[in-house]
C-alpha cells in the first residue's frame, strides 16, 4: 500500500539500506526497520502516518542519524521515514531574519546559502545533522552561549501528527501570548509526538568582525574558573569549549595540529571592532589573573577554521585514536556555579573507574562531555562506563541539573527520566498518550509508555 502511495523507487526493503536507518553514531545495539520511505512533501507524509497508524505500525523519522542515544533505532521495526529527499530551502526573509526550510536541510547547506545574504544560522552541533533532527533533539552547541539552543531559534513548525493531520505551532511574529506554547513542547520531542515538515527559523547577521583564540591552563579547574569569571563580568563571548589534556592530545594527533598539550579554553568573540578589542582585553585579564598559562588568537580565517575544525573533530579524532572501541558520550548540564565541582567530579570518577576518556564541553552554558572509549566485547569495562554516566547524571541532578544538556533521552536517558522530572513526567505522558493515543510515533523514546504504568 506504501508503494501505492509513493511509487517503488521512494519504498525500500532492501536489506543493506534497512542496515543504514538500523543505527545512530552511539554505542546502542541496532534494529532493523521493515521498511525505510522517502516522502517529498507534508502530503505524502501524512498519507504515510495515516495508514501506519490504521495498521498499528511504528513510525521512526530519520534526519542524518547522527544522534547520540538510539533516538532513531526502530526498536519495534515499522516504518523509517528518511527526510533527505525534504531538503529545499524554501524561503529567506531577509528582513525578517527569518528563513523557511524542509526538514531534510542540514545546517551547513543553510549556512552556504545564506552566507550570500550576510546572514548565518547560529545553532552549531559539530555534526552537520539535518534541522528537522536538530529541532526534533533541542539540539546546541558551541554558539549557543551567546545565541541560545534550538528552542529559542524556532518561530513555527509544520508537524504532520500521529492521525496525519496537520498543525502550524508558530507564526512569524518575533513573540506571541497566545495560546500555550507548542512550538516548545514539540521541540525536543525526538519524534515522539509527531514528523516536522517544515521549519521557520531565526537567522543572525554575520558579525562585523571575529576573533579566536586559545588560553592553556595549569588544570581543568582553573580553566573553569576562568570561565565562570568571564560570564560574571558579562563579555559577550560567542563561544567558550572546554578541551582537557587527553582531549587535546588526541585534537593535534587527529587534525595535525601543535596546540599545547594543556586544559585548554577555545574562545570566539563576535562584534564590531571597537567592542571586539574592548572584549578580548577584558577577558585576556581575567584569565592572566586566574593563572592563564598562554593565550594565543587566531585572527586570519584559516588559523580560525583550523581551531574549531580541530575541536569540533574531537569525537572523531577519539574514534580513529582508538580502533575497535565505541564511543559513548555523557552529557549532563549543570548551573554555572557547580561546573568548576562538575567537572572535577568527573575526571576523578573517570581515573577511579579506569576508563579512557576525555573532558570537553560547552561550559558557557553548563554543558559539558566526558568522551569514554568503551570495548563493547569487555563486560566489565561496559559496567563501569554505565556506573560512570550515572554517577555524573547523579551528581548533576542533585545539583538541580539535567541528564541530557543537548544530546536528548532516546533510549540511553530513559531511565533517569523519573528521577529527574518527578510527577511531572506524568503529565508528559499524559500529553504522549493524547497526541498518540497509538504510541506508533518513534515508540519507546524519551517517554516509555509502560514508565509510571499510566498511559496504557
Ligand atoms: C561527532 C558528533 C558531535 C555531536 N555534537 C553535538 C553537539 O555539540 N550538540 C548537540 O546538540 N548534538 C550533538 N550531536 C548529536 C546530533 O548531531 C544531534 O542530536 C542532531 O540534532 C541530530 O540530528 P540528525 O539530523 O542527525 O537527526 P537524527 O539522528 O536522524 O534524529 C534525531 C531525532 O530527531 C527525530 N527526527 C528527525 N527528523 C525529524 C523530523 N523531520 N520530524 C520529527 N522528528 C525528527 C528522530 O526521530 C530522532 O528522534 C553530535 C553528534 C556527533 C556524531
Amino acid at each position: 500500500m506504501f508503494r501505492e502511495l509513493m511509487g517503488n523507487e521512494r519504498v525500500s526493503e532492501n536489506e543493506t539500506l534497512r542496515e543504514l536507518h538500523a543505527k545512530d553514531e552511539s554505542y546502542h545495539a541496532q534494529h532493523l526497520p521493515d521498511m525505510v520511505v522517502f516522502p517529498e512533501s507534508a502530503e505524502e507524509v501524512s498519507a504515510v502516518v495515516r495508514l501506519a497508524g490504521k495498521a498499528g505500525v511504528p513510525v521512526v523519522p530519520f534526519g542524518l542519524g547522527s544522534s547520540l542515544e538510539g533516538h532513531v533505532i526502530p526498536y519495534s521495526g515499522g516504518i523509517t521515514i528518511d527526510f533527505s529527499l525534504m531538503n529545499r530551502i524554501l524561503e529567506i526573509r531577509e528582513s525578517d531574519f527569518l528563513v523557511r526550510v524542509q526538514p531534510g536541510v542540514t545546517r551547513s547547506q543553510l549556512n552556504k546559502e545564506l552566507k550570500k545574504y550576510g546572514l548565518f544560522f547560529s545553532v552549531d552541533p559539530g555534526a552537520d545533522a539535518t534541522l528537522g533532527g536538530m529541532a526534533a533533539t533541542n539540539a546546541s552547541g558551541t554558539t549557543s552561549v551567546k545565541y541560545g539552543v534550538m528552542r529559542d531559534q524556532v518561530r513555527n513548525l509544520e508537524v504532520v501528527l500521529a492521525d496525519g493531520s496537520v498543525i502550524h505551532t508558530g507564526s512569524l511574529a518575533a513573540k506571541s501570548a497566545s495560546g500555550l506554547h507548542l512550538n516548545g513542547l514539540f521541540v525536543g520531542s525526538e519524534g515522539t509526538l509527531g514528523c516536522f515538515t517544515e521549519l521557520t527559523l531565526r537567522v543572525y547577521g554575520i558579525p562585523e568582525e571575529t576573533a579566536a583564540a586559545r588560553a592553556s591552563f595549569p588544570t581543568v579547574d582553573d580553566a573553569v574558573q576562568a570561565v565562570v569569571s568571564i560570564l560574571q563580568a558579562g563579555i559577550p563571548i560567542a563561544r567558550v569549549e572546554l578541551v582537557d589534556e587527553p582531549s587535546m592530545e588526541q585534537a593535534n594527533r587527529h587534525s595535525g595540529t601543535n596546540y599545547p598539550v594543556r586544559p585548554t579554553l577555545f574562545l570566539e568573540f563576535h562584534g564590531n571592532k571597537a567592542g571586539l578589542r574592548q572584549d578580548i582585553e577584558f577577558c585576556r585579564e581575567i584569565v592572566t589573573e586566574l593563572g592563564c598559562e598562554r593565550i594565543e588568537f587566531e585572527t586570519d580565517t584559516e588559523g580560525r577554521n583550523a581551531l574549531w575544525e580541530a575541536r569540533h573533530n574531537l569525537a572523531y579524532a577519539f574514534i580513529h585514536g582508538h580502533p575497535g572501541r565505541k564511543m559513548m558520550v555523557t552529557d549532563v548540564c549543570v548551573p554555572i556555579s557547580e561546573l568548576a565541582g562538575a567537572v572535577r567530579h568527573a575526571r576523578e570518577a573517570v581515573d577511579r573507574l579506569g576508563l579512557i576518556g576525555g573532558i570537553t564541553g560547552h561550559v558557557g552554558d553548563g554543558n559539558f562531555h566526558i568522551i569514554l572509549m568503551i570495548d563493547m566485547e569487555n563486560e566489565e569495562e561496559v559496567k563501569k562506563a554505565d556506573e560512570l554516566n550515572e554517577t555524573i547524571v547523579k551528581y548533576a541532578l542533585d545539583r538541580n541539573g539535567t541528564c541530557t544538556g543537548e544530546h536528548g533521552v532516546g533510549v540511553g536517558k530513559q531511565k533517569y527520566q523519573q528521577l529527574e522530572h518527578g510527577p511531572a513526567l506524568a503529565v508528559m505522558q499524559a500529553i504522549k498518550k493524547a497526541l498518540d493515543p497509538g504510541n506508533i510515533m518513534n515508540p519507546g523514546k524519551v517517554i516509555d509508555f509502560k514508565q509510571g504504568g499510566s498511559a496504557e
